[in-house]
């Protein structure tokens, strides 16, 4: 059998990719992924020969990446953050039937979510739901049936793909279906650029967060009714009795 590894490079960071994520891909001779994520790692692993393909080219990216590997070559298809959150395992297992000589092993990566988190401080310290506002692959109404449901639930809620030139109005659309069910100063948090050139974070109320226009690179955090500030500090209490500051 030959390996493909479907690994998680994390948000962009070296120091963010895990010890396996490295190993496996100093291991192998083909890394393939699309332009941005291979420019993320290539100075760290220069030895290598790269495949990449432009966005919105996954099924063809995946599609290289396990002929590479049926041809005996040891490969890796990279994704940033985990490759199975809205990364390429999935598709790439979905796929896996057609090649029967290839074995496919996952590698997961700190995911958006995570390594946002913990710039904002603790904001998923409770129960959680991620939601993609991506309308590319999942239409809309089901995509509002979800958003309706988790605000209704009280979970954080995390929001991946939040807009883009195309999806101006997506978060405004969100924060307005939350609005619904928690109150306008519930605490909420944007990181943009994690790990990366550029890192940026704000907290900011849901009533503020409607107003934002954030990008392809951004990930939001909408707090539940719990979720507080503390100092430069967005965090969800998980329910402990926290004895009042003695000196
Ligand atoms: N597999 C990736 C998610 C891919 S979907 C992961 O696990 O993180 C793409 C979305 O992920 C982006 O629109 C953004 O919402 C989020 N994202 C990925 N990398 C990011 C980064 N470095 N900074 C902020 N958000 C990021």
């Amino acid at each position: 059998m030959n390996d493909l590894y479907v690994v998680g490079i994390g948000p962009g960071a070296y120091e963010k990719m895990t010890l396996e994520a490295i190993r496996v891909l100093e291991n192998c001779q083909t890394i393939v992924g699309y332009t941005v994520y291979i420019d993320l790692i290539r100075d760290h692993f220069p030895d290598k020969t790269y495949i990449t393909t432009p966005m919105r080219q996954e099924e063809a990216r995946c599609r290289m990446a396990l002929e590479k590997a049926a041809s005996g070559c040891p490969t890796a298809l990279i994704c940033s953050g985990d490759s199975g959150v809205y990364g390429m395992a999935g598709l790439v297992l979905e796929l896996l039937p057609g090649y029967p000589k290839v074995r496919v092993k996952v590698i997961p990566g700190v995911t958006a979510a995570l390594a946002g988190g913990a710039l904002l401080g603790a904001p998923l310290a409770h129960d959680l739901a991620i939601i993609s506002l991506s309308d590319l692959l999942t239409p809309m109404e089901k995509i509002r049936a979800k958003l309706e449901a988790v605000a209704a639930a009280d979970l954080v809620i995390c929001l991946y793909n939040p807009s883009s030139k195309k999806r101006k109005d997506h978060l405004k659309m969100a924060c307005t279906i939350v609005l619904g069910c928690r109150h306008k100063d519930t605490v909420c948090g944007i990181v943009k650029n994690i790990g990366r050139k550029g890192q940026e974070l704000k907290i900011l109320t849901l009533e503020a967060l409607a107003e934002m226009e954030t990008d392809m690179f951004t990930t939001v955090f909408i707090g539940n009714s719990q979720t507080k500030k503390i100092g430069p500090y967005m965090v969800t209490p998980r329910g402990y009795t926290v004895a009042p500051h003695t000196r």
